[in-house]
């Protein structure tokens, strides 16, 4: 049975993973500090019992030690919404190096295969549109935002040096835009802060004038994109997303179209250095992985809707 680490296992992101890579039929240690994941992600894969999935609390930009044989190590550890990483800085930088560093030590060490989860923001506010792997970005490293975008940068520059010098072996990808169930409600990003405005019939705070623009990927067409890379050849990075582009104030009515909320839109302040486009060029993708994504939008949203209702109607635990 191929044993697994993810870091980060208990986010949005990695608890998905946790969850195909048990399904492939590997054993799985999911590693995470709990200061943005939730052990209500995993606590489903609790009773399968320590031989397939084991959770650590632990923080990896500390020394990593794993008893026995690893095969795969995925990197996904890191506040990844704005708004946590604008409130974590210095973990943010800590854990895209530090930890980077750690993970691919231990990766070395047992000759395991390494993923790290890198991500669109290392295009900064692009001045090619849509972005393909060649780009190098336009990132401002002192602004806001270089606190993830940088450390994500760096993460890429170790993870490549560790391939060319050490021999690991490395897989990059590149994430864009991504949604689904597990997202946590109040992480500040577009589409949680939009639905659970529109559920609540409060508002939906568009920032700017809404003209900028994103493109959103369903949680499950990503997995399966990150489980194909992870099993190719391919050292360079990847990138996944879903290209079908869209204004965010488009967005937010699709949202409110959705939900069936009777919500206005306000109009509040673009935060500093917000790109103003983004869209995954997934040329690369398709053809040397022969993943596209399969999920349209308005079905994604959706299924997440049926996620956020359940999450928003719980009593908070306060109240219970
Ligand atoms: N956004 C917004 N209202 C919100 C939250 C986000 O208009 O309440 C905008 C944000 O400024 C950005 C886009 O939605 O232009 C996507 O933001 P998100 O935080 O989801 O992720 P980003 O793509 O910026 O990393």
């Amino acid at each position: 049975m191929p044993r697994t680490l993810i870091t980060g296992g208990a986010g949005f992101l990695g608890s998905h993973l946790c969850d195909r890579f048990i399904d492939e039929g590997h054993e799985v240690i999911c590693m995470d500090n709990l200061i943005t994941g939730d052990t209500k992600n995993i606590e489903h894969l609790f009773d399968l019992g320590q031989d397939r999935f084991r959770f650590v609390k632990y923080d990896v930009t500390d020394y990593l030690h794993v008893n026995g044989d690893l095969d795969y190590v995925l990197h996904f550890a890191s506040p990844a919404a704005p708004d946590d990483y604008l409130r974590l800085p210095i973990q943010t930088l800590k854990v895209g190096a530090l930890g980077t560093h750690k993970a691919l030590g231990l990766a070395k060490a047992k000759d395991a295969r390494f993923l790290l989860a890198s991500t669109s923001e290392v295009y900064g506010d692009p001045l090619v549109h849509p972005q393909p792997e060649d780009y190098w970005g336009n990132v401002n490293p002192i602004g806001e935002r270089g606190v993830y975008d940088e450390a994500k940068r760096f993460a890429e520059a170790l993870a490549m040096a560790y391939n060319r010098y050490h021999g690991v072996e490395t897989r990059i990808v590149r994430i864009f835009n991504t949604y689904g169930p597990r997202m946590r409600v109040d992480d500040g990003r577009a589409l949680p802060t939009f639905m659970s405005q529109a559920l609540r019939d409060d508002p939906l705070t568009v920032y700017g004038d809404g003209s900028q623009t994103r493109a959103f990927c369903y949680v499950d067409d990503l997995v399966e994109g990150i489980y194909r890379l992870l099993l190719s050849d391919e050292t360079d990075p990847v990138n996944i997303g879903n290209p079908d582009e869209i204004t965010i104030k488009e967005f937010a009515e699709e949202i409110i179209e959705i939900t069936g909320s009777d919500s206005p839109i306000t109009y509040e302040e673009l935060p500093k250095d917000d790109p103003q486009v983004r869209q995954p060029d997934i040329s690369k993708a398709r053809d040397v992985l022969g993943w596209h994504p399969k999920v349209d939008r308005r079905e994604g949203l959706r299924r997440t809707l049926d996620y956020f209702r359940e999450t928003i109607d719980a009593p908070a635990p306060s109240e219970t």
